[in-house]
C-alpha cells in the first residue's frame, strides 16, 4: 500500500504521520498519479498549524509531480505514462493521489519532476504577481519581501528579465548575497537595517511603486511606508503571522494607497488562466531567465524536518519532497559561490 503523510490534529511539525493509505481508483475526472517529487510551501505550514482551517485528517502539499498510473470516466486528454504536474490541490506528501485531471499540467521532457515540484506553486505565484496583481515594467520600482526564499529568488530572476529595480528584504548577510547573485538589485538585511529609511535612501525619498509582502505580521505597517502616493501593497503571506485588522483610513493617511491580499488559486481557478501560467512559468525556465534553485531535498516521510527547517528561516530557495529518495543532495545556497549557475 502507498505511504502518505497525514495529520489528524493541527500543531507543530510532530504533528505529521508517515502512513499507509488505502486510495482506490480515480472518479469521474479524475487521475491517479505515482509521484515523484512534492514541493514544500509555506503555505503547507498554514495547513498544518489550522491557521488555514480545513476538515481533519489531511496529507498537506498543494504541489507536486508524477506520473499519470490510472485514468478514470471521462478523461480525454491524459493515458497512464503521462508525466504531470499540479499546483494547487491539497495532499501532496503522498507517494500516490487521486487528482482532477484539469489541475495537471504536462511535463516537457526537459523538466524534470523534482524540479515541477519545485515550480509550479512558486513560480505560478510570481507570474501572477508580477503579470496581473501589479503589471511591473522596467520603469517599475519594486520592494519584495523575504527575497532569498523559494518564491523570492524566482521573482529576483523574473524582475531582473523584465528589467525592473528591486529592493529585496532577507533575514541573513548570507542571504544578502544570494538575493544579489539572483539578480535583485538592491538587497537589505531587515534584521539589522531599518527598511524603511534604506528604501527611502536608495529611492532618493520617492518610494517604491508596489509592495511583495508575503511576511506579514511583522512587516506592517512598515510596508506602507515604504510606498509612493498611490502605490500598492501587495499581501500575500503569512510567514511571520497573519496582519492584523486595520482601519482603511490608513490607506489615505499614508498617500492613498491601494492594498489588496491575493492568492494564486483565485489567479488560476479558470482551466486556460492555469495553463496560460503554467507555460508561461516553464518558458522562462527552458529560455533559461529563471533557475529553479532547488537547494535542499528531503525524503517524503521527513517532512516534519523540511518544515523544522522552512519555519526556522534556515532554507533559501526552494525545497522538495521526494518519494523515490536515495542519496542527500544538497545544493547549499546554490546561486553563490560555487552555486550552480
Ligand atoms: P520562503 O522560502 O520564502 O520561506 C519563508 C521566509 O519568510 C523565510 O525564509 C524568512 O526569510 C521569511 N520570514 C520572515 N519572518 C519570518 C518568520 N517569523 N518565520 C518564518 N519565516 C519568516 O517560503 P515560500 O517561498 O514557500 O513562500 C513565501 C511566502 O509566499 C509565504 O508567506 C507564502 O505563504 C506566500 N505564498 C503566497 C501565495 C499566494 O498566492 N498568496 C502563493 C505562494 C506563496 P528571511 O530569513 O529572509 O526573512
Amino acid at each position: 500500500m502507498p505511504h502518505a503523510i497525514r495529520v489528524h490534529v493541527f500543531g507543530g511539525p510532530e504533528v505529521m504521520k508517515w502512513e499507509e493509505v488505502q486510495l482506490g481508483e480515480p472518479g469521474p475526472g479524475q487521475v491517479k498519479i505515482k509521484q515523484h517529487a512534492a514541493g514544500v510551501n509555506y503555505l503547507d505550514v498554514y495547513h498544518r498549524t489550522g491557521l488555514y482551517p480545513m476538515a481533519l485528517p489531511i496529507t498537506p502539499g498543494s504541489e507536486g509531480a508524477g506520473q499519470v498510473i490510472a485514468v478514470g470516466e471521462g478523461v480525454a486528454d491524459l493515458t497512464a505514462g503521462d508525466r504531470v504536474a499540479y499546483a494547487g490541490p491539497i495532499g501532496g506528501y503522498a507517494e500516490e493521489r487521486l487528482i482532477a485531471a484539469d489541475r495537471l499540467v504536462k511535463l516537457p521532457a526537459d523538466i524534470s519532476y523534482e524540479m515541477a515540484a519545485a515550480m509550479m506553486l512558486q513560480g505560478m505565484t510570481v507570474r501572477y504577481l508580477v503579470k496581473e496583481t501589479y503589471p511591473v515594467t522596467k520603469d517599475s520600482v519594486v520592494l519584495w519581501h523575504a527575497a532569498a526564499g523559494g518564491v523570492g529568488l524566482i521573482a529576483c530572476q523574473w524582475l531582473a528579465h523584465i528589467g525592473a529595480t528591486m529592493i529585496g528584504t532577507v533575514g541573513s548577510d548570507e542571504k544578502v548575497k544570494l538575493a544579489r547573485k539572483n539578480g535583485c538589485t538592491h538587497v537589505v538585511n531587515y534584521r539589522t537595517e531599518d527598511f524603511v529609511a534604506r528604501v527611502k535612501e536608495i529611492t532618493g525619498g520617492a518610494g517604491v511603486d508596489v509592495v511583495y509582502d508575503s511576511v506579514g505580521k511583522d512587516t506592517f505597517p512598515k510596508s506602507l511606508d515604504c510606498l509612493k502616493p498611490r502605490g500598492m501593497w501587495v499581501s500575500f503571506g503569512n510567514a511571520s503571522g497573519p496582519v492584523p485588522p486595520f482601519e482603511m483610513g490608513m490607506l489615505a493617511q499614508k498617500g492613498s494607497l491601494y492594498a489588496t491580499r491575493a492568492s494564486l488559486f483565485t489567479y488560476i481557478a479558470q482551466r486556460q488562466a492555469l495553463v496560460d501560467n503554467a507555460n508561461d512559468v516553464m518558458d522562462m525556465v527552458r529560455l533559461g531567465r529563471v533557475k529553479i534553485r532547488v537547494t535542499k531535498t528531503y525524503p517524503m516521510a521527513d517532512a516534519a524536518q523540511a518544515h523544522r527547517d522552512l519555519e526556522a528561516r534556515a532554507t533559501t530557495g526552494s525545497v522538495v519532497l521526494l518519494a523515490d529518495y536515495a542519496e542527500p543532495r544538497v545544493t547549499p545556497l546554490a546561486g553563490t559561490d560555487g552555486g550552480e549557475d
